[in-house]
């Protein structure tokens, strides 16, 4: 009997034992990976399905969770503010990130969302890298990973665009990696992080990874006629890549890039991308990512897609080759975590910074009745009317973002009342043509709103942002006719993928409206950590909820 006790006692000392370490595992993943995709818009899944392979976005939809009703809950929808958002769990009200470029009303320049003059660049000597996330108010998801494992877990962040890869991963992530097309092309940091660059990152710039994407140029992945969810291949709303004399294939990069010296233009092409997986399956490989039981994070940002939409617009072939191609490089990706970390192991995100407009030109052919934005016709016509009105040249500081700043030393010198001068420029602005709405700081703080003024009111920093703000109308923009861009709080700006996949992610879908300041907060209840200082979003209950 003594014996059988002892046993049971043995046995259950071993399933207590198994039973901990099980539920350790299960608190956690080894690796979280967070892929934000430049300029997606919802569509882009679902429009090119049937062309998609079973791999990459097929894999993560019909194995993984999706929010189809995800949106973007504040303007301006650039790249700054949204990858900001998306890791922060709140939006530039609080995070700081008011825009891509934001006029500093006490240094009176306009400063870059990731600049920091107090740093200097490493792997390269141009001054346009001195890099941080020093603007950022807030800590990110890579932070409260970092803090979430008394520092043990290692936060990277990989991007083609500095901002992509700096503000997903926070103050104090161990490395942040961006691209820079000089030299070849190569992958380049700050002092903010390191001092000099690792071997393995010396190595990838020394290869001939870069030059060889170039020297094969850029063909369609699929004969052009099976491209039918795209205008024909030569149409008047895409811009020319590089010299190239009509907007068609195949683009020849290894001239375009002066046989390789000048890499930028492969920015501009799906191979960008590529350069980004490359590098980032490199970096899991070398960090040993995912190799323990803590928890990592790697933010990737794909910055081409959005380079691809600015220069071709959102129904050229390229665009769609793009997003072909970026489906197999995902796949390809996520083969690489299965073989270096363990399908069941990481937890994947993927969702987008902002969508896009369609080329206006294109609707307004079709009979829709918007058009372009006269941006310098509008600040003559503002200035006009305030020099008017209150007698001073000097009252309107700045116009930037469709925000108007005032002069304060101009108004104490008139005696004039600032909200009096704010709700003139408002009601002004109404007079021109294209805009929606109007509103001035003085409502946005006194007043919490619902609808498109929330969305404006949660881009607003009562500190940083402007006197008075302006919205275009739906489907107007202030761009070339050829090539697209976003910013707006419309739906084709707002509305973009959300999807979940890999560790504790159950299959499923809803189409309940959710938002990017939802993210982080759904990832940290996931992974069991704390949520990011000034997150103001939930996390989705379809997603968490056992
Ligand atoms: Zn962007
Ligand atoms: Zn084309
Ligand atoms: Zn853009």
């Amino acid at each position: 009997m003594k014996q059988v006790i002892f046993l049971f006692a043995i046995a259950l000392f071993f399933g207590f034992q198994t039973q901990k370490l099980t539920a350790q595992n299960e608190k956690s993943p080894k690796l979280v990976v967070g892929i934000v995709i430049d300029q997606m818009r919802y569509d882009y899944i679902y429009r090119y399905w049937d062309l998609y392979s079973d791999n990459g976005f097929k894999r993560l939809i019909n194995e993984g969770f999706s929010c189809e009703n995800h949106q973007f809950s504040y303007m301006p929808t650039y790249t700054g503010p949204g990858h900001a958002a998306i890791y922060t769990g709140t939006t530039p009200a609080i995070n700081g990130i008011i825009s891509n470029d934001w006029w500093d009303k006490d240094q009176k320049r306009m400063v870059y969302c990731a600049e920091d003059l107090s740093v200097a660049p490493v792997g390269t000597s141009s001054a346009m890298e001195k890099r941080s996330p020093r603007n950022l108010k807030v800590t990110t998801l890579g932070d409260q990973v970092k803090l979430g494992t008394n520092f043990k877990g290692k936060v990277i962040g990989i991007s083609i665009k500095d901002r992509g890869a700096i503000l997903p991963a926070g103050k104090m992530a161990d490395q942040a990696w961006w691209f820079t097309g000089e030299d070849g092309g190569k992958f380049v940091t700050s002092d903010y992080y390191m001092k000099s660059l690792p071997a393995w990152v010396s190595e990838f710039n020394n290869s001939d990874v870069v030059k060889n994407y170039l020297k094969n140029g850029w063909n369609p992945l699929l004969p052009l006629d099976q491209y039918i969810q795209s205008n024909p291949d030569n149409s008047p709303y895409e811009g020319k890549l590089g010299n190239s004399e009509n907007p068609v294939f195949p683009y020849d990069l290894w001239s375009m890039s002066k046989k390789g010296t000048d890499a930028n233009i492969i920015k501009v092409t799906p191979f960008g991308n590529d350069v980004v997986a490359d590098f980032s399956i490199l970096a899991l490989r070398e960090l040993n990512l995912g190799k323990d039981d803590i928890t990592d994070l790697l933010a990737v940002s794909f910055s081409s897609p959005d380079y691809i939409g600015h220069k071709f617009g959102t129904r050229a072939v390229e665009t769609e080759d793009n997003y072909l191609r970026l489906d197999l490089t995902i796949a390809r990706f996520l083969d690489a975590l299965d073989k270096e970390v363990g399908k069941g192991n990481y937890l994947v995100f993927l969702t987008a910074d902002h969508g896009a407009a369609i080329v206006p030109q294109e609707l307004m052919d079709k009979g829709v009745n918007i058009n372009y934005f006269d941006t310098k016709g509008f600040n003559a016509f503002i200035k006009k009317a305030v020099e008017e009105k209150f007698k001073s040249d000097i009252m309107i500081e700045n116009i930037s973002n469709y925000q108007i700043f005032l002069n304060t030393e101009a108004i104490e010198k008139g005696g004039f009342e600032r909200e009096d001068i704010q709700d003139f420029i408002a009601a002004q602005s109404l007079e021109f043509d294209g805009i929606y709405k109007s509103t001035s700081a003085h409502v946005l703080n006194e007043s919490q709103f619902d609808g498109v003024l929330g969305i404006v009111q949660k881009g607003y920093n009562q500190k940083m942002s402007g006197d008075v703000l302006i919205l275009l109308a739906p489907g107007w923009l202030s761009y070339g006719h050829t090539g697209t861009s976003h910013g707006s709080p419309y739906a084709y700006d707002t509305h973009v993928p959300f999807l979940l996949y890999g560790w504790n992610i159950k299959h499923g879908s809803t189409v309940r409206r959710t938002l990017v300041e939802d993210i982080a907060p759904t990832i940290t209840s996931l992974i069991h950590f704390q949520m990011p200082m000034g997150c103001t979003g939930n996390p989705i209950i379809e997603v968490v909820d056992k």
